[in-house]
């Protein structure tokens, strides 16, 4: 049996808590921590099963021995508790023991060590009214309300005092003053709540949702409204994983005059869930596993065969992502800044070349994957929304999926397609790992430190070698500089690739792969990630040359030229970083920096990308850029022609003349032509005559 006298006596005589009791006391706290199982010090496993199937009480008398305690080790803090209890409970004639108790003003971080539902959505067939255990993500949070807890109202014509209910998040009051006035006579008069006499506690309000494995759930994951003390939630944000120990209720409040009820959970403790890379806890032969696995000679080769292992080829595009899980560690600058550690991967390619299969293979290669498409994020997308909650009337900020993959990977297809606000926004959250909430007179900054992978589509639907990448994507050049690599997958039409590809996927699966299964994988990664390299001098030198060959290939630009010579600076320190926690090795050295400035070259120089990046960074929108458009328009729907045509084709001086009567220079159509015949789009089949392939 669980009484006030019985609990008080645990907290006297467990050291653990006389010592909890006393820093609550001296911190000026009205919460600390207790661990339900403790209660077994009682009488045995019967007593926790008690208290879990009957929480209301047993809190209460908790909160009153606390408050017995606390007249021993400080009375001082006893005797406010004590007065501002009483106030409540002079006011609740009538009501019994377990309601006055559960009111005393101390909030006890109450957690048990087993978890009672695996997930949210196995709440809604729980007891009401018992202790319930479960892990979730905090999707949405309200800042901190005074929220009242017994209602006092106040008579405007008389003045009398009368006591309202509080029945889940609404009060109750009495329609008219019952005041009797003169014999049967009442007053009638109106009543107001009166926020000095009402018992009143600061709240928050959570929405913890289901931890969804985002490769298998295409469902919606349950949500679960959870209120709680602020005292029990501090230093909680949107996107951490919690685990919530609380009484489960159902509201007695029919919602919309419908017959379904609302569950709800009244929180007595919700603590920070820390299972990420770090936590994920490495058995001793897991890292025996992985360091023995280090040390083989082809352990990046298999690595790299372990992502989207379904797709052939694109190794170099599998090695930027796989450096990319890596991470490289922030950097806090000497000014207290922090120079990110994530590394931002961008593809953008022509539909088909399997951008969104690599995608969906690297969400399983992670721990805290967000997976996200482009036009498919409704609602709240990328960054937060605040919204007002139709239950609770209040409003609460709403994480979006790069708050949510804060401390994970934010794996988004079809970038292009993103709502304007989330553009907007991407800036902050690919640099500063930030998102910023300014609405409803709410104002915070909520933290979004994760790597992003993402895939685009080219604008004109395949991608156009003969334009800019900022032409080719919807994207301005701004944000794309914040990827640290950028690949342009081209479905390129070559017959004899044709045939190995059909070969290829004919022979499938009965092949051995030489890939890791994706759990060893992210063992791997979550080994490696405890690692701080520290550059070597060699490799120091071999950035800063890269540094010095960056600035000199774009230096028409000028000052332009200081600003993306120190981005992909970073950008190469970071993938040599990731490098040599690839090989578990605590020195980056030559080796890693050269995989690394390969990495990169591949982008900046085939792609020419570099000097347009500088060009743009200046601010030169060119006129050219846009002949060159309508150049491609023109000459794609005389290709419509030449394949109707026959087999010859049409006259490379046909397509000059057209796009000449369309007032577009020659030279672009030749450049475009050029470049189609090096790149197989078009063929020449006879002298002059031109055809698409
Ligand atoms: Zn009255």
């Amino acid at each position: 049996m669980i009484t006030d006298l019985a609990l008080s006596e645990l907290l006297g005589s467990n050291q653990k808590y006389v010592e909890r009791i006393r820093e609550m006391a001296a911190g000026g706290s009205r919460s600390f921590l207790f661990d339900v199982e403790d209660l077994a010090e009682l009488g045995g496993f019967d007593v926790v099963r008690e208290a879990k199937a009957d929480p209301t009480l047993f809190l209460g008398y908790l909160k009153k021995a606390v408050l017995t305690r606390l007249m021993v080790e400080e009375p001082e803090l006893a005797e406010v508790v004590g007065a501002e209890w009483g106030r409540v409970r002079d006011r609740l004639v009538g009501k019994g023991e377990r309601e006055v108790n559960y009111l005393i003003p101390i909030y006890p971080r109450v957690v048990a060590s087993e978890v009672t539902h695996e997930s949210v959505s196995s709440l809604l067939s729980a007891a009401p009214n018992t202790l319930v255990c479960f892990r979730g993500v905090v999707v949405a949070a309200s800042p901190p309300r005074r929220e009242v807890v017994v209602p006092v109202f106040r008579c405007l014509r008389c003045g009398a005092e009368s006591v309202g209910e509080r029945v889940d998040f609404s009060v109750i009051s009495p329609s008219t003053c019952g005041e009797r006035v003169d014999g049967d006579t009442r007053c009638g008069g109106r009543l107001l709540v009166s926020a000095e006499e009402s018992v009143c506690a600061i709240t928050v309000q959570l929405k913890v949702q289901d931890v969804f494995d985002v490769a298998a759930d295409s469902q919606q994951p349950h949500e679960v409204t959870v209120s709680a003390p602020e005292e029990v939630v501090r230093r909680l944000s949107q996107g951490d994983r919690v685990l919530v120990t609380g009484i489960l209720r159902v509201s007695s409040l029919l919602r919309y005059s419908s017959a379904s009820l609302f569950v709800y959970v009244e929180a007595l403790s919700v603590e920070r869930d820390a299972k990420d890379y770090r936590d994920l806890n490495l058995t001793e032969e897991d890292k025996k596993a992985v360091v023995a696995a280090s040390k083989q000679p082809d352990i990046k080769q298999r690595l790299i065969a372990s992502i989207a292992p379904a797709i052939r080829g694109r190794e170099e595009v599998k090695e930027g992502i796989l450096l990319a899980l890596f991470g490289a560690p922030a950097e806090v600058n000497p000014d207290g800044t922090v120079t990110r550690g994530d590394i931002h991967i961008l593809m953008v390619g022509d539909p088909g070349v399997g951008k969104s299969q690599m995608l969906l293979s690297v969400s399983k290669l992670v721990p805290r994957g967000v997976y996200v498409s482009g036009p498919r994020s409704s609602g709240v997308g990328l960054t937060a929304a605040v919204l007002k909650d139709e239950t609770t009337g209040r409003f609460m900020i709403h994480a979006g999926s790069a708050v949510l993959a804060n401390g994970g990977v934010l794996i988004v297809d079809e970038l292009d397609k993103m709502s304007k606000d989330d553009r907007g926004a991407l800036h902050e959250v690919l640099e500063q790992q930030t998102v910023t909430v300014a609405k409803a007179g709410i104002y915070t900054q909520l933290p979004a430190r994760c790597t992003m992978i993402a895939a685009a589509n080219p604008k004109m639907g395949s991608f156009n070698p003969n334009m800019s990448l900022a032409e080719n994507i919807d994207l301005p050049t701004t944000i794309l500089s914040r990827f640290d690599l950028i690949y342009i997958l081209m479905d390129e039409i070559v017959p004899k690739s044709d045939e190995e590809v059909a070969r290829f996927v004919l022979k499938r699966g009965q092949e051995k792969a030489p890939a890791y299964p994706p759990e060893f994988v992210r063992k791997y990664i979550a080994f490696a990630k405890n690692i701080t390299p520290a550059l070597a001098a060699e490799a120091e030198e071999l950035l800063t040359a890269f540094y010095v060959q960056v600035r000199q290939k774009c230096a028409a630009a000028g000052d332009a030229a200081v600003k993306v010579g120190v981005r992909q600076l970073e950008a190469a320190k970071r993938l040599s970083l990731a490098h040599a926690r690839l090989r578990f090795s605590s020195v980056v050295e030559k080796v890693d920096v050269e995989a690394a400035l390969r990495l990169m070259n591949h982008f900046l120089e085939k792609e020419g990308f570099l000097t347009e990046l500088s060009q743009l960074e200046v601010g030169k929108t060119s006129g050219e850029l846009k002949s060159e458009e309508r150049a491609y328009e023109v000459l794609k729907n005389m290709f419509t022609l030449a394949a109707t045509a026959g087999a010859e084709g049409i006259p490379e001086e046909d397509y000059v003349l057209r796009c000449r009567e369309e007032g577009i220079e020659e030279r672009y159509v030749r450049k475009l032509l050029e470049a189609w015949k090096r790149k197989g789009v078009v063929m020449e089949p006879k002298n002059g005559k031109i055809r698409p392939v």
